[in-house]
């Protein structure tokens, strides 16, 4: 655990790419593909490279997210690199792609997986667009399975939900129980200039409904609730091009590269808040 404030978990949001198309997805990451980075990824070496910094200037876990990082060919690569390193590996993945030679593959080298889970109800899937290009969406049975896989592999299993004015009442009781997962993060849809202008107005909610979702699971000790202010600030955050950014302004902020000026003076171009970090519980025992 660190011993300076520095907050000592990162994202790397090394891939544009997704299969899904959640219309309140607040890592589209377009305003990149159109300005530097046209593929929407960089290079395997140079994402090797990004992962390598990271290590070296003291984070303790790597949490590889997108897009989705399961249709990136060179995941496993990075996974290892960072493992090897002495990192503690995550990945949020939508479940789409996570097979059972992924997970037995990587068993060595991946600690943790997120699944995203906002409905078990396909129909308010597809509504919001947490569905294969928009139409085709996993429900309770399919999530379930999955589920079954990770813990065969005894993976640490994290549940992300996005509530939004489609699943603010719905009730995931039985669904997290069976799941068991180590930790259930419960996000507010989070509007950001650049990333879901176009689409994120009809799913947005009030303080007073995300709180209705809180109270109607108070039961279940593993959930995390985060409101947008507790969002706000308090991840460290790398993008597809290998730049750091905050959204403390409700628009993404990015650094200049890591691979261009250097990991620490890159560092010092975006905001991040480390007792908001604290609050929203980020610090944990999250070793294996
Ligand atoms: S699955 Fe994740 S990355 Fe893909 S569109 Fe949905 S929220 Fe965005």
């Amino acid at each position: 655990m660190p011993k300076t404030n520095k907050i000592p978990s990162i994202n790397f949001h090394l891939w544009e790419p997704c299969n899904m198309r959640c219309k309140f997805c607040f890592a589209t990451f377009q305003d990149v593909k159109k300005t530097i980075l046209p593929k929407g990824h960089l290079p395997e070496k140079e994402a090797i490279e990004v992962v390598k910094q990271i290590a070296a200037s003291g984070f303790e876990k790597i949490t590889f997210a997108g897009g989705e990082p399961l249709l990136c060919p060179w995941l496993p690569m990075l996974i290892k690199t960072a493992k090897n390193l002495g990192l503690t590996t995550m990945i949020v993945t939508n479940g789409t792609k996570l097979t059972d030679s992924f997970l037995k593959e990587n068993s060595m080298y991946l600690d943790w997986i997120a699944l995203s889970v906002d409905s078990l109800n396909k129909e308010n899937n597809v509504r919001t667009g947490r569905a294969i290009v928009g139409k085709k969406a996993f429900g309770n049975y399919d999530y379930l399975k999955i589920i079954d896989l990770i813990h065969s592999y005894d993976y640490g299993l994290k549940i992300n939900t996005v509530v939004n004015k489609i699943n603010f009442q719905e009730d995931m009781t039985a669904f997290i129980k069976y799941a068991k997962p180590k930790r259930w993060k419960v996000l507010q849809v989070l509007p950001i200039t650049g990333q879901n202008d176009f689409g994120v107005e009809e799913f947005v909610i009030t303080k007073s409904e995300f709180n209705k979702f809180i109270e109607l699971h108070n039961k279940i000790s593993v959930m995390i609730p985060e409101s947008n202010n507790e969002i706000k600030e308090s991840y460290v955050m790398v993008d597809p091009a290998g730049r750091f950014f905050d959204n403390s302004k409700g628009v993404h902020n990015y650094s200049k590269p890591i691979l261009e000026v250097g990991i620490e003076k890159a560092f010092t171009q975006v905001n991040y808040d480390y007792n908001k970090f604290l609050k929203r519980k980020g610090l944990y025992n999250w070793i294996k």
